[in-house]
């Protein structure tokens, strides 16, 4: 009788769950950006040794950037160094979204493997930096349905590009201020670049030629990805936790696998 009472019960409690999940939506997808005349220089991979070089020339030059960041892949974000580095992007005024935890291959992963490296990456980024990411950029730009399924249960909106500087993919130097120089000659309405805060020469070289390549051409409004969708870049803002024995990277998706 106490069986069959407990099965009734959970019968009618996974009825009631059912009922009241709301439909999945899949998360929307950016690839420029919508406010006329914006430029959002977005800067992915980190946080890693160049991000204070990075944010310094924004500061100076009056831009705004953003950072997709990961959790566990040049460096492991509960790092000190990373703490610092995302705290000190985000005192200047720029956007930090996430970037998954551990770069792999989001249309080969699970529904599962796909909350993990959601969960992991807003837990951490709420814990170190008290901010919920509203968007997130998928590892290689790749994504699926389920991604965005996925995503949107975290509510984090997809967010791409329409030019790639190229340093990832061993573009020179030469070729990516080419790429800049392509941009500012052809000046679009709008302009929204991946680029990766992992390179001394992004940091050191092409940022400052895009900065000043662009500025010549006429451009004035350098913003945050979500300034430049009209769009607010948390879910939540709050103030920073304090470190305990859950902020680590250990037994969590190694980098890349
Ligand atoms: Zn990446």
């Amino acid at each position: 009788m106490k069986v069959s009472s407990f099965c009734l019960l959970s019968a009618t409690l996974a009825v009631a769950s059912a009922a009241v999940l709301p439909r999945q939506q899949l998360a929307n997808v950016y690839t420029s950006c919508a406010v006329e005349g914006s430029v959002a220089l977005t800067f992915d991979d980190g946080p890693y040794i160049w991000n204070k070089e990075i944010v310094d020339t924004l500061n100076d030059a009056g831009a705004k950037g953003t950072f997709f960041v990961n959790g566990y892949n040049y460096a492991c974000i509960y790092d000190d160094d990373s703490i610092t580095r995302l705290q000190y992007a985000l005192a200047s005024g720029h956007q930090v979204a996430s970037h998954t935890w551990n770069h792999g291959h989001l249309p080969t992963y699970t529904q599962d493997q796909l909350q993990t490296q959601f969960s992991l990456t807003n837990d951490a980024l709420l814990k170190t930096c008290g901010i919920l990411p509203a968007f997130f950029r998928p590892p290689y730009g790749e994504y699926s349905d389920l991604v965005r399924e996925v995503a949107a249960q975290y509510g984090l909106g997809l967010v791409n590009w329409d030019t790639d500087s190229g340093d990832s993919v061993g573009a020179t130097v030469e070729q990516s201020e080419g790429v800049y120089t392509d941009l500012a000659n052809r000046h679009p309405s709008t302009i929204l670049v991946l680029n990766h805060e992992t390179y001394q020469t992004t940091a050191e070289q092409v940022l400052p030629f895009a900065l000043d390549a662009l500025k010549k051409a006429g451009y004035t409004n350098f913003v945050t990805v979500a300034e430049c969708l009209g769009m607010e870049p948390y879910q939540q803002k709050t103030q920073p936790g304090s470190r305990d024995d859950t902020w680590t990277c250990a037994g969590t998706p190694a980098p890349g696998s």
